[in-house]
């Protein structure tokens, strides 16, 4: 019978060793959005996300190991229980799983390697790792026509919390969120774009309908307490229908889930801010890229005004861009981080140019003799050197001109909690304003239009008072923290930003309560334990938890001839999640 180990990449995460590099910390904010900003930047892992996905979608026996130490790895491999082991892994951990799949070959020969995620794109990789399957597109219908199982059964979504070993200022971070991964890829085909190539610059739908994104969302509710989610697909406003069926189902069954996501800036327009504030987005990931406007989706965007007005609103803005791309050079690549920085985002990843393996940058590059090969893998993720010749930069300035971007951004906005907290509570007191002045006009909200028209017998807006609600908590999840960010501001200005937020506050929500007064004591004195570590140390890092779940043989479980979503409730999920 088979039985299938699903592992990532073992740690330690974040420092350097014959596998690893100090700038992967396997973090998406502390690595390349709140990068040089010190105590200020929030840490956090992610869980494997398509590990969970895959396991709950194939009937044979899984066992899913996430974040394992060598040990967790190896134990698991000796205990001689696996026909299979499937390894997802990123290419700057490619070193890591040489030495996981050496060891499965020395000491469980019997067992097939199959390998899956972005690093399986690595030209060579035949020569570095030992493997016997490979899965370079979508894994779950691969896993299942590997298996034999029907590729086309209906996709059942798990339950996974966003992020774990959360901590800012030192402090753990007790607020939840749940992830929801609707579909993978996006057919824009940027050229630079690794995840839009791997899937083969389509996209893939696992939850095509917004009825099934509702369903996952309260799956999540129920099994882990949740409300608010991270939603996992690379231009999720690119299928307006499916946005639009999701709110109809949060405001028909009085739920007003929050979601932070990503979306190209020609689909946010599209749908506008009216409709992005109902549907409970507060926070959202925008591809900015370059100031020469190269791409279509920011073509014909203001985006200055597009940013401005989603803050104004209450969603925290994430702009991204691109350096070293052709048409820099040593005067150009300042005139687009300023640019950037210009945006006013309240966080601003920059990402050196990367021509990925596998995408048509890379074939292009490859073609034209512009790749260096011999820079190590665990070096290629973007925020150190990059690994090709530019006319304008060495390699050794391309990783300073990075570093000094980050820190010029900091200087010129303050920490992005900061910015983030700023955006929350402004959000709040104009939407409750602009709540207010609709209901006084007798204006309603118009599914069709997507904006508030006047209305003849307007009931209350029920659904804006829940959304309300939901942003007047989330702003106040940033509130214990603003007098440790005023505390270790990094100059004038942004101790002066932080005081205006903090009487915004007062404005907004009164003096603070009790509970938010020790929480602010707790996270004041946890942060200068953090400060002496981080002056000690340089960086604090925390592995994530190992993750272990099992899943029992499910071949009888769902039939295939089943297409409907299985009922959600809490008492169906019986998988358990066991952070060891
Ligand atoms: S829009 Fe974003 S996700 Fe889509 S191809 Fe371009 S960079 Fe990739």
């Amino acid at each position: 019978m088979n039985r299938l180990l699903l592992c990532g990449a073992v740690k330690p995460f974040g420092i350097k060793d014959e596998a690893s590099e100090p700038l992967c910390t396997m973090e998406l904010l502390n690595n390349q959005v709140t990068r040089e900003q010190g105590i200020h930047s929030p840490r956090s892992n992610n869980p494997s996300f398509a590990l969970y996905l895959m396991a709950e979608n194939i009937h044979v026996p899984v066992t899913v190991l996430d974040f394992p130490t060598w040990e967790e790895f190896t134990k698991e491999i000796d205990s001689g229980e696996y026909t299979h082991v499937g390894i997802s892994f990123i290419i700057p951990n490619v070193l890591k799983i040489r030495r996981m799949t050496g060891y499965i070959r020395e000491h469980s020969p019997q067992t097939r390697i199959l390998l899956g995620g972005h690093g399986t794109a690595i030209p060579e990789l035949k020569n570095i790792v030992e493997y016997d399957d490979i899965c370079h597109g979508e894994g779950i219908s691969w896993l299942r026509r590997y298996f034999g199982e029907d590729p086309d059964s209906p996709i059942i979504h798990p339950a996974i919390p966003s992020s774990i070993n959360a901590y800012v200022y030192g402090a753990p971070i007790p607020v939840k969120g749940g992830i929801i991964i609707p579909g993978v890829g996006c057919q824009n085909s940027c050229r630079f774009c690794a995840t839009s190539h791997k899937f083969d610059r389509k996209y893939t739908p696992f939850l095509p309908t917004g009825l099934d994104i509702f369903k996952a969302c309260r799956k999540s509710e129920e099994t882990l307490g949740v409300d608010d989610f991270g939603l996992m697909d690379e231009n999720f406003c690119k299928n307006p229908q499916r946005a639009r069926e999701l709110l109809d189902q949060m405001e028909e069954h009085g739920k007003a889930y929050s979601f932070a996501t990503f979306s190209s800036a020609e689909t946010i327009s599209k749908l506008g801010t009216d409709f992005l504030v109902r549907l409970g987005v507060n926070f959202i990931w925008i591809g900015v890229e370059s100031k020469a406007n190269l791409f279509e989706k920011t073509r014909g965007i203001d985006l200055n005004r597009l940013i401005q007005d989603l803050q104004d609103h209450g969603i925290t803005v994430l702009a991204s861009s691109i350096l070293f791309l052709e048409h820099h050079d040593k005067k150009t690549i300042h005139e687009d981080i300023d640019w950037a920085i210009g945006l006013k985002s309240d966080l601003t990843q920059f990402m050196g140019l990367g021509p990925s393996a596998g995408t048509q940058l890379y074939r292009e590059y490859e073609a034209e003799g512009k790749i260096i090969h011999d820079i190590p893998y665990p070096r290629k993720h973007g925020q150190d050197e990059i690994w090709f010749r530019h006319p304008h930069f060495t390699l050794p300035e391309t990783a300073v001109y990075l570093r000094d971007a980050f820190i010029k951004k900091y200087h010129a906005h303050g920490p992005g909690v900061l910015n983030m907290a700023h955006t929350a509570v402004k959000g709040y007191l104009r939407v409750k304003e602009e709540t207010a002045k609709r209901e006084r006009l007798g204006m309603q909200w118009d599914p069709d239009s997507l904006k508030y028209i006047p209305g003849l017998k307007t009931p209350p807006d029920t659904f804006m008072q829940l959304r309300l609600d939901c942003m007047r908590r989330y702003a106040l999840r940033f509130r214990p923290i603003l007098k440790t960010t005023l505390k270790y501001s990094p100059n004038a200005k942004a101790a002066a930003k932080c005081r205006e937020v903090i009487e915004l506050y007062r404005t907004a929500f009164g003096p603070m309560t009790l509970s938010e007064r020790m929480r602010s004591i707790a996270v004041r004195i946890l942060a200068s334990r953090e400060q002496r570590r981080i002056e000690r140390d340089g960086v604090v890092m925390r592995q994530p938890p190992a993750c272990r779940i099992t899943y029992p043989d499910r071949s009888s479980q769902y039939s295939s001839s089943d297409h409907s979503m299985p009922t959600v409730s809490a008492e169906e999920d019986s998988t358990e999640i066991k952070i060891a």
